[in-house]
């Protein structure tokens, strides 16, 4: 029997992750927790997923900064696995190694004309607008008048709600210079959404979808013929009540007055598939056929029509990249588990381990079970039978690797949040920026 502590080990300081870091850490005190993340910079989709303008939802960061800050937590920012260090040498520091390291990559279309310029998946508009490193330079071109976003998920409603917005109606929000400039610049006067589905069958949920009503800019375009009458049923009763609730607001934009002094029209176009991206050098023109609804899915046969498209966002969903040596589902693109458990020793926590599905407070849910059991195994075992830090720290050492710790995240925070000048903050984008203001 060992008296040394058990050294936790954590992948990914996203809100799956620090949720698992804080059960964890409340229920073995005396444990050393190990908090890992690829950016220098903590609370994964917190900071670069949620939208710039919903505020609120990142109030939950000052919670996450709480675990972080506890003494037996470390953040180790900075440190992708699989460069800095790998899955095995961890899986021998930790005696349990937890991977929460979320869903970032965007899913293909499969369509052709999907790798034409100026077609973008959502997830890296996402990461450019909230200023990840590695969307920065992306510059997306919003240099035509019209642009498709295929998708009917909250996160197309987010990009579209974004192009909508004055710089007044984005002065509360920390979407970053670089984007609210590009923003500002673009000349897109008609924004279509495309949904496979119909209305009834739409993931947004409702707050959201209500938000382009208060928008002054926007034009909200349904054509009433594509909305049903009543809910069928056989819907399920939590979607009904969503479609139930989403009907409304589009009854009320299909039915608004004059809209055609408003500058940006936004389409809802339903049960239209996309089929291609037409264009010479750039995307110019979207391909869609009509779908009908068969079993609750899309069934394309119906007419085929196109759309005008300078620019083309597919928000379709994401997947999750492994590191070598993770066990890795390659179809549902999350990481191979049963209800958490990988392989002995190893666990996986939100995004990764159930698909992109579900607001912050589901993958609270999620993480509190999987620390859960985690517990349980954990009960079958006394004390630490693991090197921890002491190895982590050595390999780290022997590559030259620097970690931002949590010191080094408090530095950027205050420097962005001075930054801000009444918003905010104004976020460093560029990796060398978050690098030099951490190692002041
Ligand atoms: P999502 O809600 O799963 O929506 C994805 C959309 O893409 C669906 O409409 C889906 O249609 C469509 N789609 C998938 N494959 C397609 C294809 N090949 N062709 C055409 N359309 C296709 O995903 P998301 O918008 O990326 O959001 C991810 C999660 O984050 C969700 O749980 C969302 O609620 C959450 N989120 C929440 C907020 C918020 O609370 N404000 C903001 C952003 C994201 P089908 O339904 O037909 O498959």
């Amino acid at each position: 029997m060992s008296s040394e502590p058990l050294h936790i080990g954590i992948v990914g300081a996203g809100p799956s992750g620090c949720y698992v870091a804080d059960a964890l850490g409340r229920k073995l005190p005396g444990a050393r927790i190990d908090v890992f993340d690829r950016l220098p910079t903590p609370f994964g989709l917190v900071r670069g997923g949620v939208a710039p303008d919903h505020q609120g939802t990142k109030n939950i960061a000052r919670q996450f900064e709480r675990t972080l800050g506890k003494a037996g937590v470390r953040f180790l920012g900075n440190i992708a696995v699989g460069r800095d260090i790998s899955y095995e040498e961890l899986k021998a520091a930790c005696d349990v190694l937890v991977i929460a390291i979320g869903a970032f990559e965007d899913r293909r279309l499969g369509i052709p004309g999907e790798d034409l310029d100026a077609v973008y998946g959502s997830g890296q508009v996402v990461a450019w607008y909230n200023g990840i490193p590695a969307g920065r330079d992306l510059e997306p071109r919003l240099d035509g008048k019209s642009l498709a976003i295929i998708g009917n998920g909250n996160v197309a409603l987010d990009i579209a709600r974004l192009l909508a917005k004055t710089p007044d109606e984005l002065a509360s929000s920390d979407l970053c210079a670089h984007a609210r400039a590009a923003f500002e610049a673009s000349r897109i006067e008609d924004v279509w959404l495309i949904g496979r589905r119909g209305p009834l069958e739409a993931s947004f949920t409702t707050a959201e979808l209500a938000e382009f009503g208060d928008l002054s800019r926007v034009a909200t375009l349904v054509d009433p013929a594509q909305l049903p009458y009543a809910i069928p049923e056989g819907l399920g009763e939590e979607q009904g009540k969503l479609a139930e609730k989403n009907l409304e607001v589009l009854r009320a934009y299909a039915a608004r007055g004059d809209q055609r002094e408003r500058p940006l029209r936004l389409h809802f176009m339903f049960n239209a598939a996309p089929l291609a991206i037409k264009g010479e050098d750039r995307a110019h023109e979207l391909v869609l056929q009509r779908t009908r609804i068969e079993q609750g899915r899309a069934v394309a046969g119906g007419e085929t029509f196109s759309i005008p498209a300078d620019t083309v966002i597919s928000a379709i969903g994401y997947r999750s990249s492994p590191f070598p040596g993770l066990p890795f589902d390659t179809q549902r693109g999350v990481v191979a588990n049963a209800e958490g458990r990988v392989e002995p020793g190893v666990y996986t926590a939100g995004w990764c381990k159930r698909g992109p599905q579900g607001v912050i407070p589901a993958n609270r849910a999620d993480s509190l079970a999987v620390a859960e059991l985690i517990l349980a195994d954990l009960a079958a075992h006394e004390g630490s039978s693991k090197p921890g830090s002491a190895l982590i720290d050595s390999m780290l050492a022997a590559r030259g690797a620097e970690p931002v710790d949590f010191a080094g995240w408090q530095k950027i925070n205050a420097a962005e949040v001075a930054a801000g000048q009444g918003r905010p903050r104004e976020k460093l984008a560029r990796l060398e920026d978050l690098l030099r203001i951490a190692r002041r």
